[in-house]
């Protein structure tokens, strides 16, 4: 038997979690919800699923902690999130193991997911630094001006299902930093881990009712943004959701970021260095079981690599191992849920009735289990090969969010440029070559919003930002990072006379400099 992660590793993280933190004061959910392991198909627990008075009841406590918040130093709100930092590190295989019960991805990969949203904590350590704003003397005689940056108010974000634990940490680091109070509403499909990190900020001093979550749906997610406390929404999820989110948003004025689906391509220049483009697709293309928004799921063979590179893309995705995300060695675990499964299933049919070659079948995930049974409830695939993809075809063109990599073949650098440019997803994109100026003119002239160079999935660290481009988000920022800052805060100019040295006189021209 394989062995599996210690059970001190990953000692059962949630008892009970069915309508925590709701009040019964606050109202009836509109429902429940089951929580699915998607290795066993087991559900294991149940979640609330907030109504508007629920939501209502939330916001009032966040603005009645809004201005002590706000009025709390930066250097204290960073003393918080330093405690918060040293939690999640306490809690990090804690965390990782309610992210693989719920989402299915593996223990190693939750644990990575883990680490990453705890590069933006450590980033918002840095907000003293971070909210300093501009002073400029004598912009007049005897006059001065400078900028600050204030909160925005009470902020809300709404997460997807594929990282329970480092979308809300894109958000809701940045979003305390700056001073605002945060609602967060996560998936419903795994919502535990949230309740976590409510636990952590908790545990780290932050003041009741800064942080909350507020577990849900559409009904939920509807009267956060329609509510009128509320000023600021993060949005993470499918592109028709973010399109919906943003327009519902902007109709009430409000700021709002809602970062959308993908669809990712990784150019293969005929210099590139093969094996590691080969491993590089391997684990953006089927990690995770390709349920990521930097998921690689096309790759772009340039002129004579195609050949040799599907050759060896056939071997490597053969023997990826499929098994509940557990067990030690698994690279890829199970699908979110049986519906997404099937979904997954169907682009593989519909790729073979559009004429793509399939090169290797995902659909019999026992032939990846490398001898092991797999839980016959389980929602597995294994990893699918296409070949000869057109960029036409609906397995190109569409997210299918699932471990399915699709191969076009092209016979020059500027046919890949056009492919790329041409898709309405631009979130991430990638080239492997060796040749510098290739890679230069690439990432400048490829209109996507984060770009990799030898790097298959470039997911910009937490002091830079993400975003993508085009259907891949709506809005003007993107998340975490200096924009992150920008979104969290309100710009504000100030200009200041002490001295009657220019006089008192009235001025019925433009204030110029004297
Ligand atoms: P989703 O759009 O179904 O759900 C996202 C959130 O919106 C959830 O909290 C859900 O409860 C809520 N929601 C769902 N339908 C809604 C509706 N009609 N109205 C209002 N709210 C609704 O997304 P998902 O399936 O949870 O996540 C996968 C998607 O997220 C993929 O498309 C993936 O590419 C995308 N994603 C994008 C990024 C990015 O950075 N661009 C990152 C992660 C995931």
């Amino acid at each position: 038997m394989t062995p599996t992660y210690s059970s001190a590793q990953v000692q059962r993280p949630l008892d009970a979690l069915t309508n925590w933190p709701h009040r019964p004061a606050d109202g009836t959910p509109v429902g429940m919800a089951p929580i699915t392991n998607p290795a066993t198909g087991e559900v294991v627990r149940e979640v609330a699923l907030s109504s508007a008075g629920m939501v209502d009841a939330a916001v009032a406590r966040a603005v009645a902690a809004a201005p002590a918040w706000a009025n709390t130093p930066p250097l204290r709100r960073a003393r918080i999130l330093f405690a918060f930092k040293a939690w999640i590190e306490e809690n990090r295989d804690r965390l990782a193991a309610v992210i693989t019960e719920e989402h299915g991805k593996t223990f190693d990969d939750a644990r990575g997911e883990v680490q990453r949203g705890l590069e933006v904590v450590e980033f918002a350590c840095g907000i003293p630094q971070l909210l300093k704003g501009e002073l400029t003397e004598d912009v007049g005689t005897g006059v001065d001006a400078w900028t600050v940056r204030q909160p925005l108010g009470v902020c809300v974000g709404i997460t997807p299902f594929n990282f329970p634990v480092m979308v809300p940490l894109w958000m809701a680091p940045m979003a305390l930093a700056c001073g605002n109070p945060f609602i967060l509403k996560p998936s419903e499909k795994d919502p535990s881990a949230s309740l976590l990190l409510a636990e952590g900020l908790a545990a780290a001093g932050l003041p009741e009712h800064v942080f909350q979550v507020v577990q849900g749906g559409i009904e939920a997610v509807h009267a956060l943004i329609d509510h009128p406390m509320v000023s600021g929404i993060s949005f993470v999820g499918s592109t028709p959701v973010a399109k919906a989110v943003y327009e519902r948003a902007s109709q009430h004025g409000k700021r709002c970021q809602a970062l959308g689906g993908a669809k990712n391509h990784l150019v293969v220049m005929p210099d590139a260095d093969l094996d590691a483009a080969v491993e590089g697709l391997m684990g953006a293309a089927y990690g995770s079981a390709g349920e990521r928004c930097m998921a690689i799921s096309v790759a772009v063979a340039v002129g004579a690599v195609a050949e040799p590179l599907l050759q060896k893309l056939r071997a490597r995705a053969a023997s990826i191992r499929v098994a509940p995300g557990m067990v030690a060695g698994a690279d890829m675990g199970p699908l979110i849920s049986a519906a997404h499964r099937d979904k997954v299933r169907s682009y593989i049919d519909l790729g073979v009735s559009e004429g793509a070659e399939l090169v290797v079948d995902g659909r019999n995930p026992a032939a990846f289990a490398q001898g092991e049974a797999l839980p016959a409830e389980g929602f597995f695939l294994g990893p699918t090969l296409f070949d000869h993809v057109q960029p036409s075809m609906r397995i190109a063109q569409e997210e299918i969010f699932g471990p399915v990599l699709c191969v076009i073949r092209v016979e020059r650098f500027e046919d890949a440029m056009a492919v790329i440019a041409q898709h309405p997803f631009a979130n991430g994109v990638s080239i492997f070559t060796q040749d510098g100026a290739t890679a230069r003119r690439f990432a400048r002239d490829i209109p996507v919003g984060m770009v990799g160079i030898n790097v298959p999935i470039p997911v910009p660290m937490a002091f830079h930002s993400f975003g993508g481009w085009k259907a891949s988000l709506f809005g003007d920022h993107h998340i975490h990072g200096p924009e992150g800052v920008r979104f969290y805060s309100r710009h504000k100019a100030v200009t200041e006379r002490w001295t009657t040295a220019a006089g008192n006189a009235s001025a019925f021209t433009m204030p110029v400099a004297r």
